[in-house]
């Protein structure tokens, strides 16, 4: 099915065929400040999956694995719409949020739990991850999952 996730503005487009691989949630402190919401909900895809429509920023930094992580942001009103890193060279990520679509898969796996704001409930199969967890793209590994209480 064809999924199109866009900006606020609504001129940078990214345009998916079929399923993501993974669903996930992120509660670290970088993805807080990056979209100013306290959960980060992304969405992995293969590249060849994807179609990119618009202009586009790139914001890069270094993520937690020393690795290069760039994010593509609408140049007009700022919205980080798309992600992809070295690590992980024929993945990108996709914002959720901006799907806007209320469908979209839930999140299978919640990552840096360690900042998690304590209100915050998931869906109960979610695995639990204190930092780093397998559904972002190209990054290794590094927790073993808790039990959910
Ligand atoms: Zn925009
Ligand atoms: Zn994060």
């Amino acid at each position: 099915m064809e999924r199109i996730a866009e900006c606020h503005c609504g001129q940078l487009r990214a345009i998916t065929s079929g399923e993501p691989e993974s669903v996930y949630v992120c509660h670290c402190k970088a993805c807080q400040r990056r979209t100013g919401a306290i959960i980060h909900n992304g969405s992995r895809w293969l590249k060849s999956q994807v179609r990119i429509e618009g202009e586009h920023k790139i914001y890069s930094r270094k993520g937690d694995s020393g690795s290069e992580i760039r994010f593509h942001f609408c140049p007009n009103c700022g919205s980080s719409v798309f992600w992809e890193g070295d690590r992980s060279p024929t993945t990108c990520g996709i914002a959720v949020g901006c799907f806007a679509d209320p469908s979209f898969p839930a999140p299978t796996s919640s990552g840096y739990e360690e900042s998690m704001h304590p209100w915050l409930g998931l869906p109960p199969d979610t695995a639990h991850f204190p930092q780093v967890y397998p559904g972002r793209a190209g990054i290794a590994i590094v927790a073993v999952p808790t039990v959910a209480d």
